[in-house]
């Protein structure tokens, strides 16, 4: 019975050919990542690629959230705000969501899914990589800090950090796991991402927007990041 066996073999050979094909739509149905596209997150508009639909509406959410921010009354001392604030200065323009959101479209061209050492990457190249832990390990506070952080370091040569000093005394309250003495995430600088992310902090604990007690302790933190 030549026939049937070659019919056979044909089949057999078909068969891990037609399981692939409805594998690889199997995959593809439930993976779901958005195609690349261009969103209006601020002005201009952000590329986003290769995040899900769960994910694309986290990174809206965020650049919501930031719109939104505005200054209300004061919510420490006058002269306290007075000293301490250096928003205006650094980022050129007064606090407010509007214009912040706008700042970080300029500086972030394209916002990409992808998993690295760290929550993301700004090699600047007006790429910002973001993975997992953007989106599983950070509260709405901080994806807004980042992104202010990450940002900024689009600018120039990219403000680039240096080591933090041999007994370095502050620890990493988000990373935990991550001893800071010698490791890259420290400025030498009073203009770099540190810089901006601390004076974007400041305005949020002045005017009590988030968790104030929250807000002052990662304020702390980051100003304690810039070394003189
Ligand atoms: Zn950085």
């Amino acid at each position: 019975m030549p026939i049937n066996i070659t019919i056979y073999k044909k089949c057999l050979e078909t068969i891990p050919t037609v399981l692939c094909v409805f594998f690889s739509l199997f995959l593809f149905s439930c993976v779901k990542t958005t195609p690349i596209r261009k969103v209006t997150l601020g002005q201009p508009q952000i590329q986003i690629s290769g995040f899900s639909e769960e994910q694309s509406q986290v990174i809206k959410k965020t650049f919501l959230q930031l719109k939104s921010l505005a200054p209300g009354r004061l919510k420490i001392k006058k002269e306290t705000y007075k000293r301490l604030s250096r928003f205006d200065s650094l980022f050129g323009f007064p606090f407010g969501g509007e214009q912040l959101n706008n700042w970080v479209s300029q500086k972030i061209k394209t916002l990409s899914y992808g998993n690295t050492w760290t929550v993301a990457i700004n090699q600047n190249q007006e790429t910002l990589v973001i993975g997992d832990q953007f989106f599983t390990q950070l509260t709405d506070l901080e994806r807004l800090y980042l992104l202010i952080h990450e940002a900024r370091h689009s600018d120039g040569d990219g403000f680039k950090h240096i080591k933090c000093p041999n007994g370095f005394p502050f620890v990493s309250s988000g990373q935990p796991e991550m001893d800071l003495e010698n490791i890259f995430a420290c400025d030498a600088v009073k203009d770099g991402a540190y810089a901006f992310q601390s004076a974007f902090l400041f305005e949020l604990f002045a005017y009590g927007l988030f968790e104030q007690r929250e807000v002052g302790l990662v304020y702390n933190s980051s100003v304690s990041r810039i070394i003189k």
